[in-house]
């Protein structure tokens, strides 16, 4: 995304970048959802939408239209062809298949060393992460968005086409934050995908066993037939990545901290830090000091010391909070688009005791 803004800003048209990638980024290495209000940057590559969410609990279940939301899946593979199709139109850009080895800034230059040979740049962004940096602290928990999908076909009509299962909490939770997540793409083909937000993975037999109880239990299917997998990991913490960036090297991505901490939602955060980040970079200012916390860090440092202390009670907010909230209100949120009072709304929906200990135990 950054390479394509840069190559597709006249500003940096002196400019020489290089996109270095140990992938040639040909498979379908991953699925990205996000809501989004009408249309947006992605629509000409979007594979499918969705206008109504549904959420479920133990005893609770709910169907919304999410209007003027859509929640929008977008293929990796679609992303990957259509970027790197755009991103090799530019002049001023090359995309090198190497694996990045070091990347050194020594204040008037960056030194970054692949398998094979070394560049001098001036400045630098990675995208490279590494979950140890995030395990060598204490003051911040560190919860990972674990989970395996699979995508699915039915031989007969299982899934509402029309119907995103956001969240379905219904299934056992052993102890942790579980839940299923359920895209259908037509009435006999979709993603069904087994989500823990919990500090440990698990053995991936665990998550395949799950995902098969389910399609039998809840979608009563017994007959069909796995076409793709998916797997992934997202951290979900309060770490503070900006510490890592120098004058000359800012970390992006999840590396730089731009994945939701608590949700995993990374997309379109990416989307908007990119352009904040072009126009940030007009200004010639130091890379390190391009980020900021703001109110939203601490609410979901509250809810992240809640489930980390005690991973049993994810259940009980997220239903609290649907049950509070609209959808589109709870996206608002996620977003960091609303005003106090919609702050307060969406706060005061979930259990009030869990919040006021997590904020009392950070605050003495
Ligand atoms: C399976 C999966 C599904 C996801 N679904 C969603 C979703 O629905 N919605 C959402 O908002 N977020 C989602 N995410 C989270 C997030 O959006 C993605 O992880 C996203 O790809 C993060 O972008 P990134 O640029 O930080 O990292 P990546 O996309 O992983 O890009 C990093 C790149 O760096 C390359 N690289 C790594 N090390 C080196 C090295 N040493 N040298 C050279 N290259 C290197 C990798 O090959 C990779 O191409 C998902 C993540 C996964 C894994």
């Amino acid at each position: 995304m950054l390479a394509n803004a840069l190559g597709n800003d006249p500003y940096f048209e002196d400019k020489t970048v290089l996109l270095i990638d140990k992938d040639a980024k040909k498979t379908n290495d991953r699925t990205w959802c996000f809501w989004e209000k009408n249309e947006g940057d992605f629509d000409p590559i979007i594979a499918k939408s969705w206008s109504q969410i549904h959420f479920f609990s133990e005893d609770y279940a709910v169907n919304h239209k999410i209007a003027p939301y859509k929640y929008k899946m977008l293929r990796g593979l679609d992303f990957y062809n259509n970027y790197l199709n755009n991103i090799q139109s530019y002049d001023n850009i090359t995309f090198l298949q190497d694996m990045v080895t070091g990347v050194v800034d020594h204040k008037n230059y960056v030194d970054v060393t692949t398998q094979g040979r070394e560049f001098r740049a001036t400045r630098v962004f990675n995208s490279i992460f590494d979950y140890t940096l995030l395990h060598q602290q204490s003051k911040y928990p560190v919860l990972q968005q674990h989970f395996i999908g699979w995508f699915i076909k039915s031989d007969k009509p299982i899934f509402n086409p029309e119907n995103a299962t956001f969240m379905d909490f219904s299934i056992p939770q052993k102890g942790n934050t579980r839940f299923m997540y359920v895209l259908p793409f037509s009435e006999t083909e979709g993603l069904v995908e087994y989500t823990l937000f919990s500090a440990v993975t698990l053995d991936e037999q665990e998550y395949e066993n799950a995902i098969k109880k389910y399609i039998k239990e809840n979608l009563k299917c017994t007959e069909y037939e796995i076409l793709e997998k998916e797997k992934g990991n997202i951290p979900m913490t309060c770490y503070n990545f900006s510490a890592k960036n120098s004058e000359n090297v800012l970390y992006i991505g999840v590396a730089g901290g731009w994945a939701k901490p608590s949700t995993g939602y990374t997309f379109m955060n990416t989307n908007r830090k990119t352009k904040e980040l072009v126009a940030f970079l007009k200004k010639n200012k130091p890379l390190s000091s391009f980020s900021n916390k703001d109110r939203y860090w601490y609410y979901d440092l509250l809810l992240l010391d809640i489930l980390y202390k005690d991973n049993s009670k994810g259940r009980r907010i997220f239903e609290s909070l649907f049950k509070g909230s609209s959808p589109q209100l709870i996206f608002k949120f996620l977003d960091e688009e609303t005003n106090i009072g919609e702050d307060l709304k969406i706060i005061s929906s979930c259990p009030r005791s869990y919040f006021l200990n997590a904020l009392f135990n950070r605050m003495f």
